[in-house]
């Protein structure tokens, strides 16, 4: 991968030239209001450096899952408008991707401006599997501008027109945010410090099993806490209530915790476990130990003698990776486990990386500051499939 310098020799300089930039802005919101602008400050370092070199900046950036056309609520307004706040620079939002708003904002640029065309999935052939219809898209947004900079490190895993046709059709590089997140993670995987520990949790088993059965010979040990961590205590022959389940992971939960005990390493359930009658601000919780819930409560946080154990844990790694929340964090009565493993990452004597949309949400909203750990991924599922040793089409695509 070139850097962006590496790419402004090869063209002699960006001075006036129209520099595309595949950006993260994909924020949580309420209704306009962004409830965590992470994404956006973790892209201005780039965009800032791309005007400092007189470039125009067209910056490329879905929120959301829009079904390949516009919808209001998608609209990276709120995105251009705070990204022009934290460039302390007026940022101009086309109204279309790749239309007439957007050519037009395009050809009025000044050298060090910055153009925000929208949502790249209003259009179908952004997320197309057809590649024909994704390489005409591409085609369109490559039009708008004379070198590509791909630093939406969120979504390199994705084949997408705007992450990885765009890169077969303009002089590429890859921006300080991809190239910051490939450098930590590769730390992760080659020749980690350690004792070496990972901390997984969140919603879906499913999401996560390319992760576990690749980690289960990398790492010294697991915690295993949030919603997955059901269907490993219900593969142990557990009761779980009422809780998050995945049945038809039963299996791949065995045999993980099979090759685990082959491998020595170590998978550390939750002892004990905070259920409540129903998943409700203010339901009463209480705590039960995790070999005996009750069969008509949730299971919604890991409880405090789990979260103890797991800091214990925590405290003698060199090397830990964290993803997934331990529970209902955004709810005050089921974040103590989430307050917990992120508290113990920050006293890590080594290198602590939190990766997943949610988590890195968790921490914030929890009062951590991004300071506070070794590096906080602005990609959830990126992060996972590297991890994993997968290519990612985006990081490949791009010139080496
Ligand atoms: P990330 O985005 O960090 O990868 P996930 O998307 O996998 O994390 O999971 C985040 C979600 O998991 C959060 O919204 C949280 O409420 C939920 N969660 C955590 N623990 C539980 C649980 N015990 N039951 C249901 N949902 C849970
Ligand atoms: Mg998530």
């Amino acid at each position: 991968m070139r850097t962006v310098a590496q790419l402004a020799d090869s063209v002699g300089g960006l001075t006036g030239k129209r520099v595309l930039v595949r950006s993260d802005l994909n924020v949580p919101l309420d209704g306009a209001r962004i409830t965590d602008d992470g994404r956006i400050r973790a892209s201005v370092t780039t965009i800032a450096d791309l005007r400092g070199r007189g470039a125009k900046v067209v910056v490329m950036a879905h929120l959301g899952r829009p079904k390949g056309e516009p919808e209001d609520r998608y609209s990276l307004a709120p995105a251009a408008r705070r990204l022009g706040e934290l460039l302390s620079a007026e940022v101009s939002l086309a109204t279309d991707t790749v239309g007439e708003s957007a050519t037009a904002a395009v050809d009025a640029m000044s050298d060090g401006d910055v153009v925000v065309v929208e949502n790249v999935r209003f259009n179908p052939g952004e997320t197309s599997k057809d590649d024909a219809e994704r390489g005409a898209f591409a085609d369109q947004l490559a039009a708008l501008g004379d070198v590509f900079v791909s630093d939406g490190f969120g979504v390199v895993h994705r084949k997408q027109a705007s992450v990885y046709d765009i890169a077969h059709r303009l002089p590429n590089a890859a921006g300080g945010l991809v190239l910051g997140e490939i450098d930590v993670l590769r730390r992760l995987t080659e020749d980690p410090d350690r004792p070496y520990v990972v901390v997984l949790g969140g919603s879906k088993v499913s999401d996560k099993l390319g992760v576990i059965e690749s980690l289960l010979t990398k790492a010294d040990t697991l915690l295993i806490g949030g919603g997955m961590v059901f269907t490993f205590l219900k593969a142990q022959g557990h009761e779980v209530g009422a809780s998050l389940l995945e049945e038809d992971q039963l299996d791949a939960v065995r045999g993980y915790l099979a090759q685990a005990d082959d491998a020595g390493v170590e998978i550390v359930l939750p002892t004990d476990v905070v259920v409540a009658s129903e998943l409700k601000e203010d339901t009463p919780a209480t705590v039960v130990a995790a070999d005996s819930m009750p069969a008509d409560q949730i299971g919604l946080d890991i409880g405090p003698e789990s979260a103890r154990q797991f800091t214990d844990v925590l405290a003698g790694a060199h090397t830990v990776f964290w993803n997934g929340p331990m529970g209902v964090f955004e709810m005050a009565e089921f974040a103590a486990g989430t307050r917990a493993v992120a508290q113990a990452l920050t006293e890590i004597d080594g290198l602590s990386v939190v990766g997943g949309g949610d988590s890195a949400s968790a921490v914030r909203k929890l009062g951590f500051g991004d300071d506070q750990f070794g590096h906080i991924s602005t990609g959830g599922g990126a992060s996972l499939e590297y991890l994993e040793g997968k290519t990612l089409p985006g990081i490949d695509v791009l010139t080496p």
